[in-house]
């Protein structure tokens, strides 16, 4: 048992600054904030990003991660084990053109 007077230590609990999200019904601190509610905006706010980014099948790894890149030339997979980097021709096919080094 922490050897403290009743008096201080609840003393010391208002401090603290405690309070309730009822949204996720759980307690959080004041100075951190509700981290289930920070949570919650992050993950829409890259919901909202990814609405507005087009994610291609890379043609290296097969896997559904490649996006155009902002100059709308190249193309460029996130895939981490192979990012790899595409042109795409006329007749819509794409070729590598190189890779990009971690
Ligand atoms: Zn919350
Ligand atoms: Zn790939």
């Amino acid at each position: 048992m922490p050897n403290r007077e009743d008096g201080t230590y609840v003393n010391e609990k208002d401090d603290q600054g405690l309070r309730f999200c009822s949204l996720h019904a759980i307690w959080y601190r004041t100075e951190f904030g509700c981290q289930a509610c920070f949570e919650d905006s992050r993950k829409t706010s890259t919901e909202s990003v990814k609405v507005n980014v087009q994610i291609f099948k890379c043609p290296n790894c097969g896997k559904t991660s490649l996006v155009k890149n902002p100059d709308g030339i190249t193309y460029e997979c996130l895939n981490l084990d192979d990012r790899a980097v595409f042109k795409i021709k006329e007749d819509g096919t794409y070729f590598q053109i190189g890779k990009l080094i971690r």
